[in-house]
């Protein structure tokens, strides 16, 4: 077993063999319970490393009601990995669930604002979640809770996506977008506005059980949990909540033109 700074040119070894990149910076160590974080500079580990055991415990208490282990595994002394890169100029973030080296692995490529910030903060809702679900967690909601976390500007594009949505009056298809993968702008903001409009529905407690029961089936989990008879009753309960949200936010001059250049319908 690796310990100290054994233990991070090993996991420095791994991120870099993940991104593909050339080389490592020489990297700065902080440990708490639950993480390890390598920076660039000790004052940026030891800033990290308070912040995501903070949130570790705020965002497990708010979603699952208590703080559970931010590993997986048995293995003694395993934390989540937090790997720093400063970057002006991109910005990037993932969250490897059961890396190989016992815990998770969180990589975060930003601005300092962004890495101490909504980088951090999504990435550690999943690294919550991962330590209830594992990685069999529907995508959808995983990144519909994680998205809650993410800054102003991001939240912007994805009301303008809802209101394409609606202007357009095509929709995404629910029952291929809680199976499939989570990429576009547009399908982040249907799995954020669904995963609120359940939340809002019933409560954190009853989506994350809903969730759970999902994966057997769909159709009697909604039923089960929020009387809903079917996944298409929920896709048009759904679509009339944003419509009602959308118009709610604009004026009805702006909504009229739009429904004026609407084009070819998709999905009701
Ligand atoms: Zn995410």
């Amino acid at each position: 077993m690796l310990h100290g700074s054994q233990r991070a040119v090993g996991i420095i070894a791994l991120v870099f063999f993940w991104s593909g990149a050339a080389s490592a910076p020489a990297a700065s160590i902080a440990s708490s319970t639950h993480f390890t974080v390598l920076a660039p500079n000790q004052r940026l580990a030891d800033t990290v490393v308070q912040r995501a055991e903070t949130l570790h415990l705020r965002i497990g208490a708010a979603w699952l009601g208590r703080t559970l282990p931010a590993t997986r595994t048995t293995l003694p002394r395993a934390t989540t990995t937090i790997y720093l890169e400063i970057d002006e100029e991109r910005s990037f973030a993932r969250t490897l669930v059961d890396a190989p080296e016992g815990g998770h692995l969180v990589w975060l490529v930003g601005s300092q604002e962004a890495i101490t910030g909504h980088l951090l903060e999504h990435e550690l809702a999943h690294v919550v979640l991962a330590s209830r679900f594992g990685d069999s967690m529907p995508i959808w909601a995983n990144e519909g809770i994680a998205s809650r976390y993410d800054n102003q500007r991001r939240k912007i594009i994805r009301q303008q996506k809802l209101a394409g949505f609606v202007t357009m009056d095509s929709w995404p298809h629910l029952d291929r977008l809680l199976v499939g993968e989570i990429r576009q702008q547009w399908q982040y903001a249907a799995a954020v506005s669904l995963t609120d409009y359940l939340v809002e529905r019933g409560g954190r407690t009853k989506f994350i059980q809903f969730v759970a029961d999902s994966t057997d089936n769909i159709d009697t989990a909604l039923a089960a949990h929020y009387g809903i008879r079917s996944l298409s009753q929920l896709q048009h309960q759904w679509q009339q909540a944003v419509r009602e949200q959308v118009s709610g936010q604009q004026r009805p001059t702006v909504i009229a033109t739009a429904r004026e250049a609407a084009a070819p319908r998709y999905v009701r």
